[in-house]
C-alpha cells in the first residue's frame, strides 16, 4: 500500500539572497491553491531561523505576509514542520547583504547547550507566530539534510515532543560536512532510530521517513530542468579544499536522485512511481510511504505539480502527511 507525502522546504536561498515574496510567499500561495483544488495537504517545513532574523533586521517587508501564510497553512490543516538553518541566528544584514555564521552551519556538531537553545528558540517562534502556546512541530528536517552525528539533536527533538524526522536521503554523501547516508540504502521505507539516523533501532523514539531517492548514473541527473533550476541558486564561494571534497562526492558510479516534485520532469516522476506501483501490486500488504521534496524557491513549474496530483488520484494513491500516517508506523 502506497501513500504519498509532499514536503516543501519553505525558505529563501541558503546565503540569504532573494526576496521572501518571490522565493517563498508567491510560490507557496499558488501551491496551496493547487492542493486546495485537489482537496489535498502537504507538509511545509518552515525554516524558522531566517524568518526570525529577517523580521528582527527589518530587511524584508514581506515577512508579514509570510507569517500570515504560515498561520493560514496551520488553520487549513496543512502540517507545519520545523526546518532549521542555524547559520541564520548570528546573521548580520549589512549594506543589503547577509553575512551568515557558517561556524553554525551544522546544528549536529554544535555544543549540546547551543543545540537546546536553538531548538527551543525556533519552537517558541512558531508558537508565537501561530498563537498556540503548546504548539509542537510533529516533524523535523535538518538544514542541508545534515542530521549526523544524530544523538544530541535527536534527543533534544524528542524532549520537545517531535515525532518524525525527514532529513535522510538514502545514498547521500557530502564529504565536506561528513554526511554519509549510504548505510541507509539497506533500510526499509521508514524506521525507528536513536543514536544514528542511518541505523534502525526499534527502541528509538523518533521515526525516520527518508526523502525518496533512486540511485542513478551521474548523467541521469543532468536534465535541462534540473540544470536550469540549479543555475539560479547563488553559490557560496568555495575554497580549494571545499571544491575537492565536492568532487569526491561525485567519484562513484551511482548517485541519489531525490524525488523532487519541483526539479523532476513529469516523465521522471511517472517512471519512479510506475515502478513503485508495480512492486506494490506484487506485495500490497507492505506499507510504502513515499516522501517527495520540493523547495518554494524552485517552484516554477506548477503544471507538473498539478499533473502529478492527477496521476496520484487516477492511481488511487492517497496524499498524506506525517501526522496522518504515524499511527501505521509507530510500534514502540
Ligand atoms: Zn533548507
Amino acid at each position: 500500500m502506497i501513500e504519498f507525502i509532499f514536503t516543501i522546504d519553505y525558505e529563501i536561498y541558503g546565503n540569504g539572497e532573494g526576496s521572501l515574496r518571490e522565493l517563498v510567499y508567491e510560490p507557496a500561495k499558488r501551491l496551496m491553491e493547487i492542493f486546495e483544488k485537489w482537496n489535498a495537504y502537504f507538509v511545509t517545513f518552515v525554516e524558522v531561523a531566517e524568518l526570525e532574523i529577517i523580521e528582527a533586521s527589518n530587511s524584508d517587508q514581506a515577512i508579514t505576509f509570510v507569517k500570515h501564510q504560515i498561520h493560514d497553512f496551520y488553520d487549513k490543516g496543512f502540517e507545519v514542520g520545523l526546518h532549521l538553518h542555524p547559520q541564520w541566528y548570528n546573521g548580520k544584514y549589512e549594506n543589503g547583504k547577509w553575512q551568515l555564521d557558517y561556524e553554525e552551519y551544522n546544528l549536529c556538531i554544535l555544543p549540546l547547550d547551543r543545540i537546546k537553545q536553538i531548538i527551543t528558540r525556533s519552537v517558541e517562534y512558531l508558537r508565537d507566530l501561530l498563537g498556540v502556546a503548546d504548539f509542537t512541530p510533529f516533524s523535523f528536517r535538518a538544514g542541508n539534510w545534515l542530521f549526523q552525528p544524530t544523538h544530541n539533536v535527536g534527543k533534544v527533538l524528542v524532549d520537545h515532543g517531535v515525532k518524525v524526522d525527514s532529513s535522510v536521503f538514502k545514498g547521500g554523501l557530502q564529504h565536506q560536512y561528513k554526511l554519509d547516508y549510504r548505510r541507509a540504502l539497506k533500510n526499509d521505507y521508514y524506521w525507528h532510530f536513536a543514536d544514528d539516523v542511518n541505523v534502525p533501532n526499534p527502541q528509538g523514539t523518533l521515526i525516520e521517513f527518508p526523502i525518496y531517492t533512486k540511485m542513478v548514473p551521474l548523467w541521469k541527473l543532468a536534465t535541462a530542468k534540473r540544470i536550469g533550476l540549479q543555475r539560479k541558486v547563488p553559490t557560496r564561494i568555495q575554497n580549494g579544499q571545499q571544491r575537492l571534497l565536492r568532487i569526491l562526492d561525485f567519484l562513484r558510479p551511482y548517485h541519489p536522485l531525490k524525488f523532487d516534485f519541483c526539479r523532476m520532469t513529469m516523465s521522471e516522476l511517472i517512471h519512479i512511481l510506475g515502478n513503485e506501483i508495480r512492486q506494490d501490486q506484487k506485495d500490497p500488504n507492505l506499507f510504502r510511504p513515499i516522501i517527495a521534496i520540493g523547495h518554494t524557491k524552485d517552484l516554477i513549474d506548477f503544471d507538473t505539480v498539478d499533473s502529478l496530483l492527477l496521476y496520484l488520484r487516477k492511481n488511487e494513491i492517497p496524499i498524506s502527511t506525517f501526522r496522518a500516517i504515524y499511527h501505521k508506523c509507530n510500534f514502540s
